[in-house]
């Protein structure tokens, strides 16, 4: 499976402090490639309690690339930390990007699940998104000679109803961008800052403003709900000089990080008005992005003919065109709660991530 090109890991988050003191049931449980999600009990709180009389009542059983726990630390052999994600997904998509490959992570999830933990994760336990950075500079830092010059730049965009904001816009502007097409480059944003960065601690200075001016807007599910997606995206230009003839060629690869907006449906949210629109919009470009990855992981499994990519669905998809066809690779983490009252997500979830393989 590790050939493939789309890479799919689920991770399980513990237990929060709500969940233990209602003593609630954990319906996850892995092993090795395997997440088996049992039927809630019978008086488990759904937020639907209509939904929970579609339930099965046996316990279902999906295959990944990876499947990582985090509900009891104490189970050091099944246990899955940072460390141990970035080591599954994240250095073969540097090595990758080393070689010139563009490459795409995802996470996943409904919101409160683990997306963000795992993206950025927090100063003791750093995500997938620093651990990258540290690794690029720690290799650019070691292999850069006046042979082989390295350039690295990021972006950092957030993708909020179909629109386009520059998380890194110098002037704070809270102005969408335009979405365009390059004949030979293809979509892009218009305007979008790309900065350039000599050091980890230059990307975490960036990420930190732009982690700030996120749009967040508070539903009935999370306060801190977030609504929208966030693409960080890491642009690495190597240019090799052959010193005798004085040529040079260089090659460039993208490598974006995207923090999906909560894959909770609309309709649980008790949302209405804009909310509703900016809710069936997320499950556009999410149901949009599904299709993109699927399509692409049959074509790479020779499945059939080429299928047509729907690329231009969503915005989403649209700008990551780049970054999930041709000799890209990509991963998602799918990011499910163990707790039996969000079952019905965690059931969604695991079939998104099963479509993706
Ligand atoms: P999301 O981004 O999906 O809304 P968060 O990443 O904010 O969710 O996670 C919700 C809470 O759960 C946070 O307090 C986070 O630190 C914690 N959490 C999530 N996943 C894990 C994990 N694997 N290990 C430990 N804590 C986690």
């Amino acid at each position: 499976m590790s050939d493939t090109k789309v890479k799919v890991a689920v991770r399980v988050r513990p237990m929060n402090r709500r969940e233990i003191e209602l003593n609630t049931k954990c319906v996850v449980d892995m092993e090795d490639n395997q997440t088996v999600l049992h039927p809630p009990p019978s008086n488990a709180k759904g937020e639907n309690r209509e939904d929970i009389a579609y339930m099965v009542s046996t316990s279902k059983v999906f295959a990944f690339d990876h499947c990582f726990w985090s509900m009891d630390e104490s189970n050091v052999p099944k246990y899955a930390g940072q460390e141990v994600v970035f080591k599954c997904l994240g250095e073969g998509i540097l090595e990758n990007a080393f070689q010139g490959y563009n490459a795409c992570i995802f996470a996943y999830g409904q919101t409160g699940s683990g997306k963000s933990f795992s993206m950025m994760g927090n100063g003791e336990q750093p995500g997938l998104i620093p651990r990258l950075c540290c690794s690029l500079f720690e290799r650019v830092h070691k292999e850069e000679n006046e042979a082989h010059t390295f350039k690295v730049e990021v972006s950092y965009m957030e993708i909020y109803n179909e629109k386009v904001r520059d998380l890194l816009d110098p002037k704070g502007s809270r102005q969408s961008l335009k979405v365009r097409e390059h004949k030979v480059l293809g979509p892009y944003v218009d305007g979008l800052s790309q900065l350039a960065v000599t050091s980890f601690e230059d990307i975490e200075v960036l990420m930190s403003e732009g982690n700030k001016s996120r749009t967040v807007a508070a539903t009935n599910m999370n306060e801190e709900s977030s609504r929208s997606h966030a693409v960080f995206s890491i642009i690495v230009t190597q240019t090799l000089y052959d010193l005798r003839s004085g040529n040079s060629g260089e090659k460039v690869s993208k490598m974006s990080l995207v923090d999906l907006a909560g894959s909770e449906r609309v309709s649980k949210t008790g949302a209405a008005g804009e909310r509703l629109k900016e809710g069936s919009n997320i499950n556009k470009s999410l149901t949009t992005l599904g299709c993109v990855i699927s399509a692409l992981a049959d074509q790479s499994a020779g499945k059939g003919k080429a299928k047509f990519v729907p690329y231009r669905d969503s915005v989403l998809t649209w700008l990551l065109k780049d970054n999930l066809g041709g000799n890209s690779k990509t991963a998602m983490i799918a990011t499910v709660s163990p707790a039996a009252d969000n079952y019905e997500e965690t059931l969604s979830t695991l079939r998104y991530a099963d479509r993706a393989k």
